[in-house]
């Protein structure tokens, strides 16, 4: 990933620290060196490090237990907004997911008994003297009482039951152990829906940070419920199953105005260009024609201005490898070849959304149920 720096290595997990923590570091030097001078900066600065060790902490406890059952994690990133522990995958295993979900906030837990316990022994017990309050005065003690509370508020916040926080995570992994994965994740997406919209409504009476955070957790529970209903449908499924057979082709020396000539015939977006041979060489967008209709001209050949390097897959791959290939390889459609490397099928983004939506259209008719 561009803008993080790699600090260190724990078996095969990278830490980085992305360039907007660093920078937010800077800020907060300055935000308390105006208010507090120098000992204030450093201090806020420390607070903040040490806070962001515990998150790494929570991060690694996450990496741990998905590490006992054989997911690797080859990186986590540290965000000014928290931690990111970029796990391979999040097992299936409801009672595997339980146990991965909560190791992070456990961590948390463990660390702000730690602390309480200092702080008790350091000030004496509980009652609050003119000697101990002296004493939470002290910049070394309060740092920990502010610490001790910040792991607190790291236990609450992540366990709020919706995605992305790890709370949204239990909760599936409990309501999956009594229905299916694909049903559970439905429901706790519903749930986790519901608080971010309570959340939104709150914050419009006391905070605009709670309603920023309540759309953003809207919009991750509704991403969190497509991807799985994605994984669903595509199980099973092979790329012959969900590939488009009929479009237009443009052929290397076609040009521009060709291209266009095809956009107006078809209600294709994109246009694979394949040569002599029938292998892809490119494929052409609506927006990349249109783009070189205006600053190139009609006469430029298609060649020059598709987009090159488009993956290939087979028609009797899997399904659900090919989609991982769109989404994650940015590209506006896969090609998909016989043994002979000929072009015979095309998927975009757009025909695989068609499928998730007849999926879920077969899914929520009552005979089709307990598939
Ligand atoms: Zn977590």
């Amino acid at each position: 990933m561009p803008w993080s720096l790699t600090v260190g290595r724990l078996g095969e997990t990278a830490i980085r620290i992305h360039v907007t923590f660093l920078l937010f570091l800077v800020w907060i030097w300055a935000a308390y060196y105006r208010s507090g001078g120098a000992s204030a900066a450093w201090e806020g600065v420390l607070f903040v490090a040490l806070l962001f060790a515990c998150v790494l902490l929570h991060e690694l406890g996450h990496v741990f237990a998905a590490r006992r059952y054989g997911v690797k994690t080859p990186d986590i990133t540290l965000w000014p907004f928290g931690g990111i522990a970029n796990l391979e995958r999040i097992p299936e295993n409801p009672a595997q997911e339980l146990v991965v979900a909560i190791a992070g906030p456990l961590v948390n837990v463990v660390i702000a008994l730690v602390l309480l316990v200092i702080l008790s022994a350091t000030l004496g017990g509980t009652d609050l003297t003119a000697d101990s309050l002296a004493k939470i005065e002290d910049p070394r003690t309060s740092i920990l009482v502010k610490l001790a509370g910040a792991n607190i508020f790291l236990v609450v916040f992540n366990l709020i039951p919706a995605f992305p926080m790890d709370g949204g995570r239990v909760l599936r992994a409990l309501l999956a152990m009594r229905m299916g994965h694909a049903k559970a994740t439905a429901t706790a997406a519903s749930i986790g829906q519901g608080l971010a919209i309570g959340m939104g409504l709150l914050g419009i009476f006391t905070n605009p940070m709670l309603m920023i955070i309540g759309v953003f957790v809207f919009l991750a529970a509704s991403g969190e419920a497509g991807q799985v209903q994605l994984k669903e449908a595509s199980r099973g499924l092979l790329v012959s199953d969900a590939m488009i057979t009929h479009f237009e082709t443009l052929g290397p020396q076609s040009t521009v105005d060709d291209a266009a000539d095809a956009l107006i015939r078809s209600t294709q977006k994109e246009f694979p260009v394949v040569d002599g041979a029938g292998h892809l060489r490119g494929v052409l967008t609506r927006d990349a024609m249109i783009r070189a209709m205006k600053d190139q001209g009609p006469q430029t050949a298609v060649i020059e201005v598709m987009q090159a390097d488009i993956p290939v897959v087979e028609a009797r791959s899997k399904l659900d490898a090919a989609l991982k290939l769109i989404t994650s390889a940015q590209v506006p459609a896969v090609g998909v070849v016989d043994e002979a490397g000929r072009l015979v099928g095309l998927l975009t983004p757009e025909n695989v959304g068609e499928l998730m939506m007849l999926h879920v259209a077969r899914g929520e008719r009552p005979a089709a149920q307990g598939s």
